[in-house]
């Protein structure tokens, strides 16, 4: 089979990517998934979108993909659920809060509505808060969650009405090389030819480049989110809250509350059994001290998946050294939310060797030489 683009991973980022190329008038794409659309992180992920970013690029990508959400039912025919009920990020020390500072202010050039609060202020918004240690807090009420099922399926289908297909229980498990440039994938199905191939596997797409024969700079590890027993029956809503130190985070879901941190101890690994140690430790003393109600919750479930983080903890977009073989990976917690910025980026580049954007910050080649500063909002 002869396509002119193909798309390894069939998540977020392979299905946005896949649409933003039909659209744009590439109809002969293929995505190769071995399992099912959005069976990988997306399918796992929290749904959060935020546009409190410490870089310029990261600023930009969110607001266009959260332009592009309000748009996704005209577009795709889905609701994507999108609820903007804000994020509410917290310092616990100085060197925090004026990094706060400074990062709300490149916000603010760039158009983001967000505050600086006090500790008081963000008490108001979150009824239970504990801020006893906090200093400050800044606070964008555009932000907010969406259903990353809606949005994944949503994309997945407007692509394949576009033309293009999807192939899922196909797993790729070599890249073609000719001389200096692809030329297709091999598949437990047979060989697929194009001049084009796209590294969307997620978690795995340090393995999917080292078929290239690339080496990329990837750590895999496991993320969890649990769920409290239901605990509001008022629908009134409150912003998504961040403990900036430690990664603390929850947010209400239906009657819920659903919470996660990362885990410092947490080894490279493709490990996604729930891990209840760590919710017993760590994790029940964050969520204790921030809110302290929660001591009194039973717990009704919880699942765990894989971020993949680079080193400077911003994603790989572009072309590889390997003519032809193109990155959109290492999106660390934050792939839901640039997914569709990134596919009309990565389309755009791709049919026309340029995009309006300035995605240097997240080239393959930044690891070469001097390191980039790196994102500081890692959550
Ligand atoms: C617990 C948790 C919470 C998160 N919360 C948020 C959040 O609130 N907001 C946010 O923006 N991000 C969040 N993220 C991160 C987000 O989920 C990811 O960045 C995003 O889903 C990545 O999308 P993807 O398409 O690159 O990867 P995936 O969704 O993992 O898709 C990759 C696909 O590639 C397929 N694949 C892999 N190898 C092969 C192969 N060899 N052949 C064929 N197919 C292959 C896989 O089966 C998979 O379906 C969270 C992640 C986790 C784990």
């Amino acid at each position: 089979m002869v396509a002119d683009v193909l798309v390894v991973g069939a998540g977020i980022v392979g299905c946005s990517v896949a649409y933003h190329l039909a659209k744009l008038g590439c109809r002969d794409v293929i995505v190769l998934e071995r399992d099912t659309v959005g069976s990988g992180s997306t399918g796992v992920c929290a749904g959060g979108i935020r546009q409190q970013f410490s870089s310029e690029i990261n600023i930009r990508l969110s607001i266009e993909s959260l332009n592009f959400l309000k748009h996704l039912e005209e577009e795709t025919g889905r609701d994507p659920e999108l609820r903007q009920h804000g994020y509410l990020i917290l310092a616990t020390d100085e060197g925090q809060l004026e990094a706060f500072r400074r990062n709300v202010e490149l916000q603010r050039s760039l158009g983001v509505e967000v505050d600086i609060l006090s500790p008081e202020e963000a008490k108001r918004l979150v009824t239970g808060l504990n801020i006893e240690d906090v200093l400050g807090a800044t606070y964008c009420p555009s932000d907010g969650y969406a259903d990353p099922h809606s949005v994944v399926q949503g994309l997945a289908e407007a692509a394949r009405r576009l033309g293009v297909k999807i192939l899922q229980g196909t797993e790729v498990g070599g890249i073609k090389v000719e001389g200096d440039r692809v030329a297709g994938v091999v598949t437990d199905d047979g060989e697929l030819h194009a001049p084009v191939v796209v590294n969307a596997a997620g978690p795995w797409a340090g393995a999917v480049a080292k078929m290239a024969g690339l080496d990329l700079p990837v750590r895999p590890s496991r993320r969890h989110i649990f769920s409290t027993e239901p605990v509001f029956s008022s629908p009134d809503p409150f912003p998504m809250v961040v403990d900036f130190g430690n990664g603390f985070w929850f947010r209400r879901e239906g009657p819920c509350i659903i919470f996660g941190m990362r885990n410092p101890e947490e080894p490279e690994g493709f490990d996604t059994t729930v891990d209840w140690d760590f919710l017993a430790g760590p994790l029940a003393e964050a969520a204790c001290r921030r809110i302290p109600f929660v001591a009194d919750l039973g717990i009704r479930g919880g699942r765990a998946g894989l971020h993949l983080d680079t080193p400077d903890k911003n994603a790989i977009l572009g072309p590889s050294e390997l003519e032809g073989f193109y990155l959109a990976c290492g999106f660390s917690g934050h792939g839901f939310m640039h997914a569709p910025a990134v596919g009309r980026v990565l389309a755009e580049l791709m049919l026309s060797g340029s995009t309006e954007l300035d995605i240097f910050p997240l080239s393959p080649g930044r690891f070469r030489g001097k390191q980039p500063a790196g994102e500081e909002y890692f959550i």
